[in-house]
């Protein structure tokens, strides 16, 4: 004290955030409070506590000590060390503390006299406030978690990994893990602890933004460049292991510039992806750059300036909780946008792009699905445009697309909603009538029949016009859709042979075939000219 008075100490602004000098047998700190002073029950508070300990003392001795593990049990501070200065003290005596330095009392420390009201305020808000933001991050991150394996994207993951990392890390650094969390065994190592979870979570940071960015497609240099310093800070984070001088050395200089360095790119990375059309990096770039700024800000402090900004630990710490939710929006936003890409491929992949009906992959898809209903009868009908070829060789290509498109519009309006109709192949359709027997199937087959010859699309130049030959059968107990098309195909085949432009039920040419077993009766003609018969004849 007697030096104290004797100006022998160095003078710093308790506002400032300093960082005080380290010395192998601890640091005398002698606080002068300003006139008029507080009056009442006062409290001494040191925000985001240093880890090592402090001693108050009076002119004859040691008070109390604190530190973030051994806390004042009346005052029950959180996120601060705190003490209870004696009633008997003036309001403008000075207060004499020394700092115990451990290895890692190398923060900026700020000191808070407040009366015992305003500090149990300050403290109940903060309390408030860290535990609903760290509840946030850590919720949203185990919702990931269970994202991941549900939907085997590692983007879920990295996520998480950052998330959780981060809430860790800031539970450290506010001393949250010893009050409330009574976590005393952490702080012996609570810097390593501090240092590895920023590196987890810059590394996590990294992969999840690359891949919530698609940086592969939007950035791709600008991914390698941030895949690399991820890459190093891996193995700074690892060299930390072997705790040698060495390590420390070059953690201590690189480790830093290549934070900074970092979350610089990955603020560039995401603009160049919101530029170039990534959606997921405009909810990126929102949950990111307020934690930048703050942690600009808590830099520009501690090397100085903004002496009088008292809120910017908190800040970091609701900026955390907002940008896990901002960042869960984004992931949720881009599942649902890929869900919706990947049904329009879907949709795409099925469909055909000429007459815009189901083609033969899309078609079997929902047909064996209609064919699992096995109460239901089904009846295909297997439709092949008649001399196709001929239309192609003499109208031209274009003239035989428009009669596929206006072959497919009729058949889609002649058939009801629940038909399923396909291109199966070149100039081929199959439709699938789901509760509807055999009777009324082939009326139906007669009617597309006839309608497609009404609609008089000229085959060539001699005034021909385009029909259609159709087989049609009924699904029977042990069929397969394969069989089943198999079968309406052989019809199909059969209704060519008897002269095209006509139906064929697979029961006609049973019929038809039993004949063919007995060896004295002559086998039908199947030839093009063959005349068709009446029963089978539907045009
Ligand atoms: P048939 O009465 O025996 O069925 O004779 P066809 O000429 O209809 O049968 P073929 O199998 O010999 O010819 C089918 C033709 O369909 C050949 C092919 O060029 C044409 N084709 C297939 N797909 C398309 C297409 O998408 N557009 C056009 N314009 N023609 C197609
Ligand atoms: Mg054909
Ligand atoms: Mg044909």
């Amino acid at each position: 004290m007697r030096e104290a008075e004797s100006g022998r100490f160095h003078v710093f602004d308790t506002q400032r955030l300093e960082t005080i000098p380290r010395g192998a047998l601890g640091t005398w700190v002698l606080l002068q409070p300003r006139a008029p002073g507080l009056q009442g029950a006062r409290v001494l508070s040191i925000p985001s506590p240093p880890f090592g300990s402090v001693t108050l003392y009076d002119r004859d001795g040691p008070l109390s000590t604190t530190s973030p593990t051994t806390l004042d049990p009346d005052l029950k501070a959180h996120g601060r060390i705190a003490f209870a200065l004696p009633q008997a003290w003036s309001s403008t005596a000075p207060i004499l503390l020394k700092f115990e330095h451990t290895d890692n009392l190398n923060t900026p420390v700020r000191f808070v006299l407040a009366t015992r009201a305003e500090f149990r305020r300050v403290d109940t808000l903060w309390i408030v406030m860290a535990s609903a933001s760290l509840a946030v991050m850590l919720a949203m991150g185990l919702v990931a978690l269970c994202f991941s394996s549900m939907l085997g994207d590692t983007t879920f993951a990295w996520y998480a990994a950052y998330v959780c990392s981060y809430a860790g890390l800031q539970a450290v650094q506010t001393g949250f893990v010893f009050q409330p969390l009574h976590l005393a065994f952490i702080q012996p190592i609570a810097l390593s602890i501090g240092s590895a979870l920023t590196a987890i979570a810059m590394i996590s940071a990294v992969l999840f933004m690359v891949r919530f960015c698609d940086l592969r497609q939007h950035a791709p240099w600008l991914r390698r460049l941030l895949l690399a310093l991820a890459g190093m800070m891996t193995m700074l984070a690892t060299l930390q292991v072997f705790d040698l001088p060495i390590t420390r050395e070059i953690m201590h200089a690189l480790f830093n510039p290549l934070l900074a360095l970092c979350s610089g790119l990955m603020v560039l990375a995401g603009s160049v992806a919101l530029l170039r059309g990534s959606r997921p990096a405009l909810f990126f770039l929102f949950g990111w750059l307020p934690l930048l700024v703050l942690t600009a800000l808590t830099s520009i402090q501690v090397s100085g300036g903004l002496a009088h900004v008292e809120w910017l630990n908190e800040a970091s710490l609701a900026a955390g909780a907002i940008e896990a939710l901002v960042l869960a929006i984004g992931l949720a936003d881009r599942s649902l946008t890929m869900r919706r890409d990947h049904h329009i491929a879907r949709e795409l992949a099925d469909k055909d792009p000429l007459t815009g009906v189901l083609n033969r992959r899309g078609w079997i898809d929902a047909a064996q699905k209609h064919m699992q209903d096995t109460q239901q009868t089904h009846a295909i009908l297997f439709m092949d445009l008649d001399h196709f070829k001929t239309l192609n060789d003499e109208l031209g290509h274009g003239a035989g697309d428009q009669a596929l498109i206006a072959m497919a519009g009729n058949l889609a309006t002649e058939l009801r909603p629940q038909d399923l109709l396909g291109r199966f192949g070149g100039e081929e359709f199959v439709a699938l009538l789901s509760g509807t027997d055999s009777n009324n199937a082939l009326l139906v087959a007669q009617r597309l029949c006839r309608r497609l010859h009404r609609l008089e699309i000229p085959l060539d130049h001699r005034g021909n016009l385009l029909t259609v030959s159709i087989g049609l059968a009924t699904r029977r107990p042990n069929d397969t859709l394969s069989s089943l098309v198999e079968r309406a195909d052989a019809a199909m085949y059969t209704a060519k042979s008897r002269g095209r432009n006509r139906v064929v039920d697979e029961r006609q040419v049973e019929t038809a075939r039993r004949p063919v077993l007995r060896p004295s009766r002559a086998a039908p003609d199947m030839t093009d000219t063959d005349p068709p018969r009446r029963s089978e004849q539907s045009v």
